[in-house]
């Protein structure tokens, strides 16, 4: 995850479960309902919004054969892609799980699907357990998120305030989760997925994941960049990130950008500019250095504005401190 409200989990958190004695967040803090006035943004709806997109659903087609699910009346505004060959289809995501998705991608293809994750965060692997062909990575860290992840953690996702205009009709909001998966296939970084007159080369790019990776269309200079890049506030703050894999990541990606047309981000938009990867190493290699002054906002998070993303990171990992990325993560955990 996320964006530039999804600082909306910090303010919460600032505030606290009690809803008393609450630390105000600092006055130039990110408002966090300001995304509701935000969307539909312009870079979505400069594309098609297909016929087939639903109350819940934006499905914008971003290519021919490629689609984004966007789900924009939650704050994370997750992003998932249906890719579609002449043999089979890929979904690359599958949304944060409050509304079936696979009832909406089988109208728009008939081919097998195969579902392969950006990394395995509540919020890009809540329809996987409605899919039976399920690549992954294996890591010990994308094994253990394969049991889901419970309501207690999710709460706050599906909180009054993290919607625009209420939660969608029929959706369970009391109890929310995310369902066990299981791989029926594992990927490598160099794998190429042949989906029929198109070829998704996988790159693994750990950071702010351990099980982070994108999908390259060389062919078509299109780069699927998951939650590594995507313009919105980056997160890169919980105790499974890792800055020097990070770092290498974004460099190998970067390199890519002169060979390529568009990326393809997991969140908020369905298309961002091929050049930003290397801007946004180059800011967050200043974060690293000390060069930039960040805002605290509790709960050891620090915020650095840049345009047009930010990066919210956390005082331990800025200390040089590392996580154990052998556990799960949801994303939203915090340093001990
Ligand atoms: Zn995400």
């Amino acid at each position: 995850m996320n964006h530039e409200l999804s600082l909306l989990p910090v303010i919460v958190g600032l505030i606290g479960a009690t809803g008393q004695a609450q630390p105000q967040p600092p006055p130039d803090a990110p408002d966090p309902r300001r995304w509701c006035t935000q969307i539909p943004r312009p870079a979505n709806t400069a594309l098609e919004r297909v016929a087939e997109s639903t109350d819940w659903f934006d499905i914008y087609r971003v290519e021919d054969g490629i689609y984004g699910f966007v789900e924009a009346k939650q704050f994370q505004e997750a992003i998932s892609y249906l890719i579609v060959g002449t043999k089979s289809a890929l979904m690359f995501d599958t949304g944060i799980g409050l509304m079936p998705i696979r009832p909406i991608v089988e109208r728009l293809t008939s081919l097998p699907v195969e579902v392969v994750n950006s990394h395995s965060h509540y919020d890009h692997t809540g329809g996987n357990a409605e899919f039976d062909r399920i690549l992954a990575v294996a890591t010990p860290y994308t094994a253990e998120n394969q049991a889901g992840f419970p309501h207690s953690d999710l709460a706050g996702e599906v909180a009054p305030e993290a919607f625009c205009s209420g939660p969608p009709a029929g959706a369970d909001t009391a109890a929310f989760h995310t369902r066990r998966w299981r791989p029926t296939k594992t990927v490598a970084d160099g794998d190429i997925l042949d989906l029929g007159g198109r070829k998704l080369e996988v790159l693994q790019t750990p950071g702010h994941t351990p099980d982070a990776l994108m999908l390259l269309d060389r062919e078509r200079g299109l780069l699927f960049t998951g939650d590594s890049y995507y313009d919105g506030t980056i997160w890169l703050f919980v105790p499974e990130t890792d800055f020097d894999a990070y770092d290498r990541s974004m460099a190998r990606v970067a390199a890519l950008a002169p060979g390529l047309k568009r990326l393809l981000p997991a969140h908020n938009t369905v298309s961002a500019d091929p050049a930003n990867l290397a801007r946004a190493l180059d800011a967050f290699r200043r974060v690293r250095k000390g060069e930039v002054k960040g805002l605290d906002l509790g709960d050891q998070k620090r915020f650095f504005r840049f345009s047009p993303f930010s990066i919210l990171t956390s005082v331990p990992l800025l200390e040089g401190r590392e996580g154990d990325r052998t556990k799960g993560g949801s994303g939203l955990s915090v340093w001990r």
